[in-house]
């Protein structure tokens, strides 16, 4: 039995798919013959390399993406007519901002952040709607015509869609047009978008579908496969007689009813195989040889574990990754260092991208460790929990680690604690900061409009922003949470006083049709909340705060805030907020300032204080220890008023914040981000310098 598995529009096309990379693999090291066909690159190829990137790197197009692809699966002739007519309609809702957070008001629309989001929204406004219809009544009838007489079809037995990314109504279309034409082709679904009632609803409505794999697809698919091997049922229309004897699948029985086969036990990491990305790369020097374009291809996709070791323990409200299954499980770190290692020669590419959740920094601390060592020059992505230590960054960085996604969501702890995010306002600065220090490009969303929060939790952070403005900032613009399948937030919806919960309404456009149970097959969902605050100009605020951030920080004259010591003082250079500044710490205040690099209690601040710089702690392992020990110089120790008092100083020349009883200084060290520096600022530091110019703090 031989395999087509297909990567429909609207998967990404910067990097190959790594499911079904894995499934190749996985598939062949039991005797399938599988091949991976990228008809999203065929498509993108075909609308426009550009335009195909821009609709689907946004999620704000999502139901847009699945609605173009809808009009192969109304079998009803008249609704066929019916929709023809409602493209306009259709896509002017489908690209609406209106949300189904109860939080937004209609005055809620944060403006753009720039000339080139604002040609975004222009592009928006003038052009999607005609692009769209072109794409929908003539290029992806065209698309279905090239794919079925260009595909050698006949010589797959078994041809499997993945559903992620928009990917489903896609899917579901080719596979009907299929089937059309080869009746005793069998068709599968898998992924994120089909499983728990999702899948058994698609399985009902759409009869071209045979199976649908549930969960981990490996084992299921090589199960699947044998027994359709030794089981001939696709002469009995698709519908598997035996079904009951498989695991991970969602089937029809003999009398047409859907039926979930119990899940499959999950797999050991170590058993995953390399993703084999072969037809990705050829299927990419194709394009480019018939075209003459050169495409974007510099990326391979590696995992080392699944699951969330976070969310096992305590699920981010929110959260709906990992559908029913969060079970953290890891690959021994040698096998992750051989799998970059083999991807990294096979494919010749130093850019790998990991799709773990978050990476769990025990489980590769000794990856991360040996990567240096090895010789290997690579620039690897991870997602990351910001509770990651100044110590673990830096071995991140040493590792190649050049960029992180961080799960920070928010700044206010109140907040953190009410979506049991298990941070806090004071560590993700700390992230921030030390991530900025290290040189690894974090990028991260600020959510908001939780159910039960409050407009007071987001009054520090107006104050906050503009004294990290030197600090990468949020995406912009923040994003209003959305109600998800298999979130808590949905799973215990009474609990978080959340009523009136609804799909959202543009499923509606995508699968018209009567009969469907439109609740089953829905991912977000709009709601209500017993608990909304009476005004909500606090989101307008927040979000113009966000803004803020984002143009000083992009700007050509990125705020800084830098320090660097000498033996018994700090010097301090400040360009935050417009008229540059340079600061001189002396003694106990350069002590207590560079002993808070890191958070440090009030506890810990006396006792270093007091201790008049001459105790050895854990602090002397610590990257700064150097600094630490030249600020120290010897000095005497310190009363508890005035270790106070300097702490207060500090805070009111917004040098340090304290949260409770925690302290964190906010300057990098100037040394690691002297190639960062905008000229202007590197010059006043120059001439700080030069004339010894320098404001103390009072004595
Ligand atoms: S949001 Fe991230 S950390 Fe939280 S449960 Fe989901 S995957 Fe885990």
């Amino acid at each position: 039995m031989k395999l087509l598995l297909v990567n429909m529009p609207w998967g990404k096309i910067d990097f190959p798919s790594i499911q079904l990379g894995i499934l190749k693999s996985y598939l062949a090291r039991h005797g399938i013959d599988a091949d991976v066909s990228y008809q999203n690159l065929i498509f993108a190829n075909m609308i426009g390399l550009d335009l195909y990137s821009r609709l689907s790197i946004s999620s704000r197009y999502s139901y847009l993406l699945e609605w173009l692809f809808n009009e192969f699966l109304i079998t009803d002739p008249s609704l066929a007519r019916e929709v023809r007519n409602t493209q306009e309609r259709d896509i002017r809702e489908l690209i609406s901002l209106k949300s189904a957070n109860p939080f937004l008001t209609e005055q809620y629309k944060p403006s753009p952040l720039g000339n080139a989001q604002a040609v975004n929204e222009q592009f928006i406004e003038d052009e999607l709607v005609k692009v769209c219809k072109k794409i929908k009544n003539e290029t992806i009838p065209d698309f279905f015509y090239k794919l079925l007489n260009g595909l050698s079809l006949s010589e797959y037995d078994i041809i499997g869609f993945t559903c992620s990314f928009s990917q489903t109504a896609p899917a579901l279309s080719l596979a009907r047009i299929i089937k059309k034409k080869y009746k005793d082709k069998v068709i599968l679904l898998g992924g994120n978008a089909v499983s728990g009632d999702m899948g058994m609803e698609y399985l009902r409505l759409f009869p071209w579908i045979d199976y649908i794999v549930y969960g981990e697809g490996e084992r299921a698919l090589v199960d699947l496969v044998e027994h359709l091997r030794t089981n001939d049922d696709r002469l009995n229309g698709g519908r598997d007689r035996h079904g009951h004897d498989l695991k991970g699948i969602l089937y029809r029985s003999g009398d047409g009813q859907v039926i979930k086969a119990p899940p499959q036990p999950l797999i050991p990491m170590d058993d995953v195989p390399l993703p084999n990305y072969d037809e990705y790369f050829s299927q990419i020097g194709a394009i480019e040889a018939a075209t003459g374009k050169k495409l974007k291809q510099d990326t391979v996709l590696f995992e080392t574990a699944r699951g969330c070791w976070w969310g096992e323990r305590v699920q981010c409200k929110f959260c709906s990754l990992n559908g029913e299954n969060l079970h953290y499980r890891s690959k021994k770190w040698e096998t992750a260092y051989e799998d970059l290692r083999a991807l990294s020669r096979r494919y010749e590419r130093n850019s790998l991208i990991c799709v773990d959740n978050i990476l769990r920094y025990p489980s590769f601390a000794e990856l991360l460790s040996a990567l240096p060592e090895s010789k290997l020059e690579l620039e690897l992505f991870w997602e990351v929990k910001p509770n990651l230590t100044r110590a673990q960054l830096q071995t991140l960085a040493k590792a190649g680690v050049k960029r992180v996604q961080a799960g920070i969501e928010n700044f206010s702890t109140d907040v953190l604690k009410l979506i049991d995010k298990g941070a806090s306002m004071l560590k993700n600065v700390q992230f921030i900061k030390n991530s900025y220090t290290f040189d690894i490009q974090v990028s991260y969303n600020f959510l908001f409009g939780f159910p039960n929060e409050k407009p007071a939790y987001y009054d520090d952070l107006l104050t906050l922003f503009p004294l990290i403005h030197h600090l990468t900032p949020p995406l912009y613009p923040p994003k209003p949470m959305i109600l998800q399948r298999f979130s808590r937030y949905y799973g215990q919806a009474a609990a978080h006083h959340i009523t009136r919960i609804e799909p959202m309404s543009q499923y509606k456009r995508i699968y018209p049709m009567g009969d469907i149970d439109i609740e089953k097959i829905a991912m977000n969902f709009s709601f209500d909340c017993a608990e909304i605050p009476e005004d909500l100009d606090y989101l307008n605020r927040i979000t113009e705060a966000i803004k803020e951030w984002n143009i000083r920080y992009g700007g050509n004259h990125r705020p800084v805030l830098a320090y660097e010591s000498g033996a018994g003082h700090v010097k301090i250079y400040d360009s935050r907020f417009g008229r540059f500044k340079s600061i001189l710490l002396r003694g106990l205040a350069a002590i207590i300032f560079l002993h808070c690099d890191d958070i440090k209690t009030l506890n810990s601040i006396m006792e270093t204080a007091q201790s008049g710089g001459d105790r050895h702690d854990r602090d002397e392992e610590a990257p700064y220890a150097a600094s630490l020990d030249a600020a120290r110089g010897g000095g005497q120790a310190a009363s508890q008023e005035a270790i106070q008092r300097i702490l207060e100083q500090l805070q009111f020349k917004k040098l340090m914040i304290r949260e409770g009883d925690r302290y964190l200084s906010l300057a990098v060290q100037l040394k690691d981000i002297q190639h960062r520096i905008p000229p202007q600022t590197m010059q006043n530091i120059t001439q700080a310098k030069l004339y010894h110019a320098f404001e103390e703090l009072p004595r």
